[in-house]
C-alpha cells in the first residue's frame, strides 16, 4: 500500500482522487472475488480498503460516488450463468471490529426505535459462517430455483449445481407454504478441503469444461483452491452439476427472503422453523452441547458469546470469520429498516484477521522419500491465531518464484526472498500460509531454487506430468536409492504403520539403524546382525538414560536442590530386548502384496493403488513384468505433446486416435472439421490455435498416432484406481535396475507376499452389490463402513445412480435419499444394514 495521509488532513481534491482510486480497486477486487473465487489480497487488507473509503466519505458526504462500493454488494452475476431477479434483495452486512462498536450498533438500535436504555432488547448472536450466501426458493413446499446473491439485486442460477448438496432439502418436510425462501451459507469444512484439494493435485480437468469456473489458471493446469471458501464458490459455481455433485457441500440456514407466511415474529423462532423444515440451522445443538446461535438482552451477554464462539473457532471443522448479531423482534426489524447496502437491525463483529507479520530469515530445502525439494521458509518467530509459527511451507519452486517453468503467472504465488517481510496466515487449523509479501523494504534478490539435491549433489529435475504434458511444479533428486535423504526417509516409510509396521521398529530406530550403517536399504532389515543389534539398543537405551538423569538433575539444580545419588542401576535384559525385536522382524517376512508394494515408497502409489495393484496381479514378479511391458508400451513425446493441447484430454485423444491412415493422407481431411472425430467448438478453437494450417493439425496427428501407448501401457493405466500418471511411476520404478536389485534383496532376504486378502464373500449378504452411504452414520465412521462394506465383497460408491443396489440412510440424509427414491433403489438405515451383515 503506498504511505496514506491520515483521512483529517486530506483537502477534497485529494478526497475526492482518492475515492475514485478506491472505487476502482475494490471493484476489481470484488471482481477476482464473487466472479473468479480467485481473490488475490488478504480479506483484512479487503476490509481495510472498505474501511478507508467509509472514512473518507463520512468526512466527504457530498464526494460519495454513484459507483461508491458502499453502496454496493458483490459483483454483477457471470454471463455464465442465468439470471434470477431476487424477490427481496439480499444484502451485505455492516461490520464491527471492536466491543466499543457493537454498544454503539445497540446504542442506534435503541435510539432509532426511540427505546429507552434499560428497555428490555433482545439481541441473537451466531458464527458468520465463511462461505457464499445461497437463495432457495420453495413453491408448495419444492424448491423450484437457487442463486447465488450475485449483485445483491440479479443473481446466478445455480437450481441444479444446488439439488446436488445433500444439506439441502428437495422438499420442506412438514410444511408446504405457497412461497419460501431460505437463505443461507454453502459451505465446504477443512477435512472435505483438504481432501479436495488432495485430490484435484493428481488430476487435471481439461476436457469438459471442469474449467470453466474462471479464466485461469491455463486449462491442462493443476488447479488447487486457496481456502475453503474458494473451494465452495467454485464448486457450486459449476457449469455441470455433476461437478458440484463430486464436491463435498454444505449449507446452513439462517435467514429467508419473500415467504407467504411467516413461521414465527423473532428470528430465533423463524431459524427454529427452519430446522423444523429439514435445514441444518446453528440453533440446533453442537457437539452435543449448546447451539452456537443464543439470544441475549445485554451488550456484555453478546460479547462474551463473541468471546466463547471465537475461542472454539479452531475446533468447529469449518471457517468462520465472526459473529452476526440479530435483533430478534421481527416488527422492530421492520421498524430498523435498512441504508443502503446492509440491514439496520444486524452487524458483522468479525474475527480479528488470524494474521502477522515477520521476516523471513531463511529458505531450507528438505528432501523426502520420493526426492520431492520441499522448501520451508525459516521465519523470526511470530505468535498467529495464538500460536507461534517459526517456519511455513513454500510448497515448491513456482510458488516461491511466483511462476511456473513457462514463466506464467501462478494464482497464490509470490515472489518470496530471504529478507522479505511477509504476511502470515493461520485460519483456524489450517496449516499457516505466507498470503503476502509487503512491498517496501524487499529481500535483495530473488531465491535461486536448487536444481542440485541439497543432500547428495545430484541433479534434481522437474519432471513432465503424463497427463498435461507440462513440468511439474516440483523437483526431484534424481538420484533414488544412492541419496541418503531418500533413503532414510525411505526406510521410515517402509516400517511405517500401513507398510511393514515391525513391532519395535519405529522411525527413529530405523534412522539410527540407518545412522549406525547397520540397514542401507529394506532388504538388510530382514539380514540384521544380531550382536551389532544388542549394541546399537544398549547404546540408545544408555543415552537415554543418561539424558532423563542429566534432565532431572538440572531440574534439581533450578530449585537449588543436589543432584540426586543414584544407586546401582538395574541390568536390563538388553538380550531379550534384541529377541523381541529380531521375533517382530520375522512376523513380518509374511506379508500382504498391497502393504509390500505400497512399501516400496514408489511416487504417486498410495495405499488405494497398491490395493488395486495386488487385487490385479498374483504377487511381486508379476507386477514387475507388468510395468515393464508397460514402460516399452509407454506413450512417446508427440502423444503428450498433443494431450498438452488446451482442452485435451485423454478421452478426446482415444477418439483422435481412431484416425484412418486414409484420412490422414487425405489433403482435404483437417483434424478440427472431421464430423467423425467429434471435437466440440472449444476444442476445435483449441486446436487451430495450436496449429494454424490444416497440414500442420494433420502432421502433428499423424506423429501423435505414431506415439500412441501401446496395449500394456494402456492396460496398467486403465486399471480401476491406478491410472496414467501411477502407471508411469511404477513403470519408471521398474526400469531402473537399483529398484529391481532392491526388490529382489527383499525376496532374497525371505520376504514372502500373501495373495490379497480375498473378500470374504461366500455367504455375504452383500458380495458384488454397489451401496451408497449417507447422513450420519452412528456406530461407525465412514470410514469404516466403507472398509467392512468392502470386506465383504460390495463396491461403495459416492453417489446414487441407476447401478446403485442399495443406499444406507442416516439421519439428515438428503439428495442422495431423493436419488434413491428416484431410481426406485432400496434404503435401509444404518441398523438395518448391520442385521444384514451380521454385525447389528
Ligand atoms: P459481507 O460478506 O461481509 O457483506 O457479509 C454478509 C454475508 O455474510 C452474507 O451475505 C452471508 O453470505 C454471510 N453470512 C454468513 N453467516 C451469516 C449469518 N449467520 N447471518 C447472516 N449472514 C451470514
Amino acid at each position: 500500500m503506498p504511505d496514506l495521509k491520515a483521512v483529517e488532513t486530506l483537502d477534497p481534491g485529494e478526497a475526492a482522487a482518492e475515492l475514485e482510486r478506491l472505487a476502482g480497486e475494490i471493484a476489481e477486487h470484488d471482481r477476482r472475488y464473487h466472479e473468479r473465487d480467485a481473490p488475490t489480497i488478504s480479506d483484512a487488507a479487503y476490509d481495510a480498503l472498505r474501511r478507508r473509503n467509509a472514512a473518507i466519505e463520512r468526512r466527504f458526504p457530498d464526494l460519495v460516488r454513484t459507483d461508491s462500493p458502499s453502496l454496493r454488494v458483490g459483483a454483477e452475476p457471470s454471463a455464465k450463468f442465468a439470471k434470477i431477479r431476487h424477490a427481496l434483495p439480499m444484502l451485505s452486512l455492516d461490520n464491527a471490529f471492536s466491543d466499543e462498536d457493537v454498544v454503539d450498533f445497540a446504542r442506534r438500535v435503541r435510539r432509532f426505535l426511540a427505546l429507552d436504555d434499560d428497555a428490555p432488547l433482545a439481541i441473537t448472536a451466531e458464527p458468520k459462517i465463511d462461505g457464499l450466501s445461497l437463495s432457495l426458493r420453495y413453491e408448495d413446499g419444492r424448491l423450484v430455483s437457487a442463486a447465488t446473491r450475485g449483485d445483491g439485486a440479479v443473481g446466478e442460477d445455480v437450481t441444479r449445481n444446488a439439488l446436488t448438496i445433500d444439506d439441502i432439502p428437495h422438499r420442506l418436510s412438514h410444511a408446504r407454504p405457497a412461497v419460501f425462501e431460505v437463505r443461507g451459507e454453502v459451505y465446504m469444512t477443512h477435512a472435505d478441503f483438504a481432501a479436495l484439494n488432495a485430490g484435484l493435485a493428481g488430476t487435471a480437468e481439461t476436457d469438459d469444461g471442469a474449467d470453466e469456473d474462471d479464466g485461469e489458471p491455463a486449462p491442462g493446469k493443476v488447479r488447487q483452491f486457496a481456502n475453503p471458501r474458494n473451494a465452495a464458490a467454485g464448486s457450486l459455481r459449476q457449469k455441470n452439476p455433476e461437478i458440484t455433485r463430486s464436491r463435498p457441500l454444505r449449507f446452513f440456514a439462517y435467514a429467508w427472503g419473500e415467504v407467504s407466511e411467516r413461521p414465527g415474529d423473532t428470528q430465533s423462532e423463524v431459524v427454529e422453523a427452519l430446522g423444523r423444515m429439514g435445514f441444518r440451522t446453528n440453533l440446533q445443538p453442537h457437539a452435543g452441547a449448546q447451539p452456537l446461535m443464543r439470544r441475549f438482552e445485554t451488550v456484555e451477554g453478546l460479547v462474551e458469546h463473541y468471546r466463547r464462539i471465537e475461542s472454539q473457532r479452531a475446533t468447529l471443522g469449518y471457517d468462520i470469520d465472526g459473529v452476526v448479531y440479530k435483533v430478534d423482534d421481527l416488527g422492530f426489524q421492520g421498524d430498523l429498516g435498512f441504508v443502503s447496502r446492509s440491514p439496520r437491525w444486524a452487524i458483522a463483529h468479525k474475527f480479528s484477521a488470524e494474521q502477522a507479520t515477520t521476516i523471513v530469515e531463511a529458505i531450507d530445502i528438505n528432501v523426502g522419500r520420493t526426492g520431492k525439494l520441499a522448501p520451508l521458509a525459516r521465519l523470526k518467530p511470530v505468535t498467529v491465531g495464538g500460536v507461534v509459527v517459526s517456519n511455513v511451507t513454500l510448497h515448491n519452486e513456482d510458488y516461491i518464484a511466483g511462476r511456473d517453468a513457462e514463466g506464467e503467472p501462478i494464482r497464490g504465488g509470490r515472489d518470496v526472498r530471504v529478507g522479505d517481510t511477509v504476511v502470515i496466515q493461520r485460519a483456524g487449523d489450517v496449516i499457516p500460509q505466507v498470503v503476502d509479501v509487503a512491498e517496501g523494504e524487499r529481500g535483495p534478490e530473488p531465491f535461486r531454487f536448487p536444481d542440485h539435491c541439497p543432500v547428495c549433489g545430484s541433479k534434481a529435475e522437474r519432471e513432465i506430468n503424463p497427463r498435461t504434458g507440462r513440468p511439474s511444479s516440483m523437483r526431484r533428486c534424481t538420484a533414488t536409492l544412492t541419496c541418503p535423504a531418500q533413503a532414510k526417509e525411505g526406510l521410515k516409510h517402509f516400517v511405517s504403520r500401513n507398510a511393514f509396521d515391525i513391532e519395535g521398529l519405529g522411525q527413529t530406530f530405523v534412522e539410527a539403524l540407518f545412522d549406525a550403517g547397520l540397514v542401507k536399504q529394506p532388504a538388510d532389515i530382514f539380514r540384521l546382525p544380531v550382536e551389532p543389534l544388542k549394541t546399537l539398543i544398549e547404546e540408545r537405551a544408555l543415552a537415554l538414560r543418561l539424558a532423563n538423569e542429566a534432565e532431572e538433575d538440572a531440574a534439581l539444580a533450578a530449585k537449588g536442590l543436589a543432584p540426586k545419588t543414584r544407586g546401582k542401576r538395574k541390568a536390563y535384559d538388553y538380550t531379550k530386548a534384541t529377541r523381541n525385536l529380531v521375533d517382530g522382524i520375522d512376523a513380518r517376512r509374511s506379508i500382504a502384496l498391497d502393504r509390500f508394494v505400497f512399501a516400496l515408497g514408489i511416487p504417486e502409489i498410495g495405499e488405494t493403488t497398491a490395493k488395486a495393484l495386488a487385487r490385479s496381479f498374483p504377487d511381486v514378479p508379476a507386477i514387475e513384468a507388468a510395468a515393464r511391458a508397460a514402460f516399452a508400451d509407454q506413450p512417446g513425446e508427440a502423444w503428450s505433446r498433443f494431450l498438452a493441447i488446451p482442452k485435451i484430454g485423454e478421452g478426446t485423444m482415444e477418439r483422435l486416435a481412431t484416425v484412418t491412415p486414409e484420412e490422414l493422407a487425405d489433403p482435404e481431411f483437417d483434424p478440427a472439421r472431421s464430423e467423425r472425430l467429434r471435437l466440440n467448438s472449444a476444442q476445435r478453437l483449441s486446436l487451430r490455435e495450436r496449429y494454424t494450417e490444416a497440414a500442420e493439425r494433420r502432421a502433428a496427428l499423424a506423429e501423435a498416432v505414431e506415439a500412441r501407448p501401446g496395449p500394456a501401457y494402456e492396460v496398467l493405466a486403465g486399471l480401476p484406481d491406478v491410472g496414467p500418471v501411477a502407471a508411469l511411476s511404477l513403470a519408471r520404478f521398474f526400469a531402473e535396475a537399483h529398484n529391481r536389485e532392491a526388490v529382489a534383496a527383499l525376496l532374497a532376504a525371505g520376504v514372502e507376499t500373501e495373495a490379497p486378502a480375498r473378500p470374504v464373500t461366500a455367504g455375504s449378504p452383500v458380495a458384488g452389490q454397489t451401496v451408497v452411504f449417507t447422513g450420519t452414520l452412528e456406530k461407525m465412521t465412514r470410514i469404516e463402513a466403507k472398509e467392512r462394506a468392502e470386506a465383504l465383497g460390495a463396491k461403495v460408491a459416492g453417489s446414487v445412480s441407476k447401478k446403485t443396489d442399495l443406499v444406507v440412510a442416516g439421519p439428515g440424509a438428503g439428495s442422495k435419499l431423493t436419488d434413491a427414491q428416484k431410481h426406485g433403489v432400496r434404503v435401509v438405515s444404518e441398523d438395518e444394514w448391520l442385521d444384514m451383515i451380521g454385525t447389528g
